[in-house]
């Protein structure tokens, strides 16, 4: 059972970046003049007219931290399992968080970053986070490790629950069990790391087909 761990440095959705060096980067911006302000008191001091606010996700694609779906009734499907997701609980993982938190840094130092900039009364512009600040040291491991954990977020991207060869044959049907199949993404080892919901999709139609096929004596394996 996995799940995709999100850094969030302080929500709609512009941007999605794959980087070459590993987390995927995925950015809103609440352009200026939106009228949040009554719901976030401290920024009360500032003008209305200088708020701006980018919400810039740094994501795990591939995350090395696995956990655990047990059943909590056999015999009642209306009681949830429990689900525990164990993020981070894999040094390596932390190592994928520290990339995010580099690729984090580099984003915030581009010009395109800059109009989200407050005036400063001690020294230049500077951004006013929503939460904790990016670390300013990588090699400060314990501030990564704290920055990691404290903007830990889901991106609800859970697979892995019913494995191939574990729960489902590599036709999804259910090993054991006469005429079920689970086709979802509970049958993936991995998630793609984007938005899974049209690949689930396009599974659900590749296996309906399948069976109908089958049903009209077609040959599945050409
Ligand atoms: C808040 C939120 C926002 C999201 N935004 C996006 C997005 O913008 N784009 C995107 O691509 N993805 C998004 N996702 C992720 C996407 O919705 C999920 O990855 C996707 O729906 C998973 O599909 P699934 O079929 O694997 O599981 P589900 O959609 O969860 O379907 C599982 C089904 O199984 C049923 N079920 C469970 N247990 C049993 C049982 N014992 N017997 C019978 N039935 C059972 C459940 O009722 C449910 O209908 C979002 C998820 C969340 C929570």
């Amino acid at each position: 059972m996995a799940d995709h761990p999100l850094t969030l440095i302080d929500e709609g959705l512009r941007i999605v970046a794959i980087t070459d060096s590993g987390p995927y980067i995925e950015s809103t911006v609440i352009p200026r003049l939106a009228s949040i302000i009554p719901f976030i008191p401290f920024l009360d001091l500032i003008p209305p007219a200088n708020l701006s606010v980018a919400v810039i996700g740094g994501k795990v694609s591939r995350p090395k931290s696995t956990g655990s779906l047990n059943l909590i009734s056999p015999f009642d499907v209306t009681v949830s399992p429990r689900v525990e997701f164990n993020y981070y609980s894999q040094r390596e993982n932390l190592l994928q968080c520290r990339n995010i938190v580099d690729v984090l840094r580099n984003i915030l130092e581009t010009q395109a970053m800059e109009e989200y900039k407050f005036p400063s009364l001690i020294g230049p512009r500077r951004f006013t986070y929503i939460g904790p600040s990016v670390p300013k040291d990588s090699s400060d491991e314990e501030s990564v490790v704290t920055f990691c954990r404290k903007t830990l977020t889901s991106f609800w991207h859970n697979h892995g629950g019913c494995l191939v060869n574990k729960v489902v044959d590599r036709h999804l049907k259910v090993i054991g069990v006469d005429s079920l199949r689970v086709v979802d993404a509970s049958t993936f080892f991995n998630s793609q790391g984007t938005n899974p919901q049209t690949t689930i999709l396009m599974l659900g139609r590749y296996i309906g087909n399948k069976i109908l096929n089958e049903r009209a004596g077609v040959d599945n394996r050409s």
